[in-house]
């Protein structure tokens, strides 16, 4: 199955019939269990220009980069170059999945498991805030290969740190950037497997006397207070996806889901915990990776998240469905960027593809509908 082409912007009408054309392929490619591509909507023209002296924080959202391959440079350079248009303002969030397979070994890492780490750490060095946070492969040398993982991003660089604090640990944990935005760190696979006795992993000894409960009641504080920047809350699983995660294709019947998917039972019971302490005050942006695809969502509905994104398509894009409430979603390699305007009030979401070619973009505060 192809990544597909740009479909690019004419007339309404003429649009109207492609977006046709392509759902109906997408359709079709659904049907057959395979990836599909959703089209990317109208850009408005303009739509994804603004100066940097305008911008009062940009987020980069990107993740599962720990692995060679050429995708990954060429979206690294694409990163240095996005970084470097307000590095003093601008958030690097890596979203887990830094180093594959199973992350560091401890003590501290193969010098290949180093230089995973190094690449994506140099390509966002220029940036103000770089956070990475860990995903399911970086836990599977357990604890100790989490803890080699933060001491290796502490010692890059003054502004490189690796959250949840305290490796192990399920956070969440809270940075802010600019007087705009915070960011909310979360260690989703711990809480998927805190409960899980029988795993090699001992995940609940990582982090001596946490529970998902107190975790959650610490989340719900931390956005219950904030009352005047936009939260986005960062972690690894996405809450909603639908790239292979969401586990739906027909030889999952006999290939079982795992934790990692969506429909098994521990992961259902993450997203109800992290939903739960976020009802009452719902974030404007849930940002995750895991899925190596590219993924919108926006829901209207009370007590949930403005927008969901999922962003994990550094080294490799695997296929997507559709679903309601999707805004854009692809099969290609890239991350998203979210540049925060007027005080916090207007966010401008980008799609960044290799070669710094800007895919999809849209105005957050206007809904999407540009
Ligand atoms: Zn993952």
């Amino acid at each position: 199955m192809s990544s597909g082409r740009f479909v690019p912007s004419t007339s309404l009408p003429q649009l109207r019939w492609t977006r046709a054309v392509w759902l109906l392929v997408v359709s079709v490619s659904a049907g057959c269990g395979g990836g599909g591509l959703i089209p990317a909507l109208p850009v408005a023209p303009g739509a994804d220009q603004v100066d940097a002296e305008s911008v009062d924080a940009r987020i980069i959202l990107i993740g599962d980069g720990g692995e060679v391959s050429d995708r990954r440079d060429q979206v690294l350079a694409t990163l240095v170059t996005e970084v470097g248009f307000a590095p003093t303002k601008t958030a690097v969030v890596f979203l887990g999945d830094n180093v594959y397979d199973d992350g560091l070994t401890p003590p501290n890492g193969t010098p290949d498991q180093r230089e995973l780490l190094r690449v994506q750490l140099a390509a966002a060095a220029g940036a103000a805030h770089v956070i990475m946070l860990p995903g399911n492969h970086d836990w599977y040398s357990g604890g100790a290969g989490l803890r080699a993982q933060e001491a290796f991003v502490e010692s890059y660089g003054a502004n490189a740190t690796f959250l949840p604090d305290s490796a192990g640990c399920p956070g969440p944990d809270a940075v802010h950037v600019a007087s705009t935005a915070l960011l909310v760190i979360l260690d989703t696979e711990w809480i998927i497997r805190e409960g899980a006795g029988t795993d090699s992993i001992n995940y609940r000894a990582a982090c001596p006397g946490e529970t998902t409960a107190g975790a959650m009641a610490e989340l719900k504080r931390i956005v219950d207070g904030e009352q005047t920047r936009q939260v986005f809350v960062v972690a690894h699983h996405p809450l909603r996806t639908v790239g292979r995660h969401l586990c739906h294709q027909w030889y999952r019947k006999i290939i079982r889901c795992g934790p990692g998917d969506i429909p098994h039972e521990r992961n259902v019971a993450m997203r109800s915990a992290i939903e739960g302490a976020l009802s009452e005050n719902p974030p404007f942006m849930y940002a995750a990776g895991h899925d190596h695809s590219l993924q919108l969502f926006k829901s209207d509905t009370p007590g949930k998240a403005r927008y969901m994104m999922v962003s994990g398509s550094v080294t490799k894009a695997t296929g997507v469905s559709t679903a309601d409430g999707l805004v854009y979603a692809e099969n290609a390699s890239g991350f998203m960027t979210v540049d925060l305007l007027d005080g916090g009030r207007r966010q401008l979401l980008r799609v960044v593809q290799p070669g710094g070619t800007v895919r999809f973009s849209c105005w957050l505060d206007q809904g999407c509908r540009n």
